[in-house]
C-alpha cells in the first residue's frame, strides 16, 4: 500500500516545539500565560485594522461567545450561510435561537447577497428581525463583502464573520477576520495553521474582547472568593497550545504560498480535462489562502467515482460541505435560496491540500485522477 496522502494535515515549523518546552520549563501549563498573550498580539498585528484578539479553546467557542455578546437568546433568529461546516450553525442552537439559512452564489460559493436581503425582508415581514448574520469564507475564498456589509448595515444587523478557513486570505487588500463586528478563527488540526485545537475571537471593539475573556474564564467577578453574576464558560486557550500557535504564526505566510501553489499545480495538471472545473478568484479583489483546493466535476464520472478511486490508492479526498438546510438536525428551519449550494455539494470535491505535500504526492494524485479520465 502506498503511503497515505491526507486532505490537510498539521505542518509544524521550527519554533513550535521550543515554545512548548518553554511552557513546561516555566510551568505555565494552564489556560493563561505568556504564550497566550503573545499569540493574541501576533494575531492582532498580522490582521491589522486595529483589531483586538482573544485566544480561545476552539473556533466554535469563539462563535458561541460572539452570539452571547450580541445578545442572541431563546426565540431569536440568526441568519447563517447554509453551505458550511456545522460548527458555524451549532452555536445558534446552543443559545436556543433558530438559524435561518441562506444559499450560496456561484462565484465564491459563499453567501448570496441577493438571497440574504430576501431573507432579511421576509423575516422582518413575518415579525422578527434577525439578530446577527454569520458569513463564512469557504475554503479560504472571500465572500462578496462589498455587497454583504452594506446590506447588513442598511438593516442594522451585525455581521459575525466565520473566517475559520480563511486566515491569510484578504479582500481588497484587507485581511479576512477583520470585516465582522466580530470575527472568528480556528486552529483545529486540519486548518491552515493549528494549535492542535483552538480558536480566536477578533473585533475592533476592545470592550467585547475584554468581555469575551471574562466569559471564557468562568465569569469570575472581581472578589477574593468565587463570586459570579454571569453564567461563565471554560473557553480559554491553553498556554501550551498558544506556544504552538506562536510558532505557526512565523510560517503562516509560507503556508499560504504553498497552499496556493498546490491549487496552481492541480489547475495546470487538469487543464485538458474538461469535466474538471476550478473556482478561480473572481477578480483581483479576492485573495484566497487556498486552504483546500476544490474542484467541480461535470459529466459522466462523478465526484464520488473519483473519491472512491483515489481512496483505493490511499489518497484522501472529501465532498464539499453538505449544506445545513439539508442536514437532519436542521430539518424544517427556514431557508432562502435557489439550489446553488445543493448543486455545488453534488459536484464538488476537495483534493489533498496540505502545505506539507511533496511534489511526488501531488504527482501521484494527478496521475491517479488522470487515469480515471483516460
Ligand atoms: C473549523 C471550522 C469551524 C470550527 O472551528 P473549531 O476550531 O473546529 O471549533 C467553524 N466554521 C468553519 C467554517 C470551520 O471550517
Amino acid at each position: 500500500m502506498n503511503d497515505k496522502i491526507w486532505l490537510s494535515s498539521p505542518h509544524m515549523g521550527e519554533s513550535e516545539f521550543e515554545n512548548v518546552k518553554e511552557a513546561f520549563e516555566t510551568n505555565w501549563i494552564a489556560p493563561l500565560g505568556p504564550h497566550v498573550d503573545g499569540f493574541e498580539r501576533d494575531l492582532a498585528s498580522f490582521l491589522g485594522e486595529g483589531v483586538h484578539v482573544a485566544a480561545l479553546s476552539s473556533g466554535t467557542a469563539a462563535l458561541h461567545l460572539a452570539l452571547i455578546l450580541l445578545g442572541v437568546g431563546a426565540g431569536d433568529e440568526v441568519i447563517c450561510q447554509s453551505m458550511t461546516f456545522s460548527a458555524s450553525a451549532n452555536p445558534i442552537a446552543y443559545q436556543g435561537a433558530t438559524p435561518v439559512f441562506v444559499d450560496s452564489e456561484e462565484e465564491t460559493w459563499n453567501m448570496s447577497p441577493e438571497h440574504l436581503e430576501a431573507a432579511i425582508q421576509d423575516r422582518m415581514a413575518k415579525g422578527k428581525k434577525p439578530k446577527a448574520i454569520i458569513v463564512v469564507h469557504l475554503y479560504g475564498m472571500p465572500a462578496q463583502m462589498d455587497c454583504i456589509i452594506p446590506i447588513a448595515d442598511r438593516y442594522e444587523i451585525p455581521v459575525v464573520e466565520d473566517a475559520a478557513e480563511a486566515l491569510g486570505s484578504s479582500y481588497k487588500g484587507q485581511k479576512l477576520g477583520t470585516f465582522g463586528a466580530m470575527s472568528i478563527l480556528s486552529f483545529n488540526g486540519n486548518k491552515i495553521i493549528t494549535t492542535s485545537g483552538g480558536g480566536a475571537l477578533v473585533s475592533k471593539n476592545e470592550e467585547w474582547i475584554r468581555k469575551s475573556r471574562f466569559l471564557a474564564t468562568q465569569a469570575r467577578d472581581a472578589a477574593p472568593h468565587y463570586q459570579h453574576s454571569h453564567i461563565g464558560y471554560n473557553y480559554r486557550m491553553s498556554n501550551v497550545c498558544a506556544g504552538i500557535g506562536r510558532g505557526q504564526m512565523e510560517v503562516l505566510t509560507q503556508r499560504v504560498a504553498k497552499r496556493r501553489s498546490n491549487y496552481t499545480f492541480y489547475k495546470e495538471a487538469f487543464a485538458n480535462i474538461e469535466a474538471i472545473r476550478f473556482a478561480d478568484e473572481p477578480t483581483e479583489d479576492y485573495y484566497s489562502n487556498r486552504w483546500l483546493s476544490t474542484v467541480l466535476i461535470e459529466g459522466a464520472i462523478t465526484r464520488e467515482d473519483i473519491r472512491l478511486h483515489l481512496e483505493k490508492d490511499n489518497i484522501e479526498t472529501r465532498p464539499l460541505w453538505k449544506p445545513m438546510h439539508l442536514q437532519p438536525i436542521f430539518a424544517g428551519v427556514p431557508f432562502y435560496g435557489d439550489g446553488t449550494s445543493e448543486r455545488l455539494f453534488e459536484k464538488g470535491l476537495c483534493l489533498p491540500s496540505g502545505s506539507n505535500l511533496a511534489e511526488a504526492d501531488l504527482e501521484r494524485v494527478a496521475a491517479q485522477l488522470k487515469g480515471l479520465f483516460q
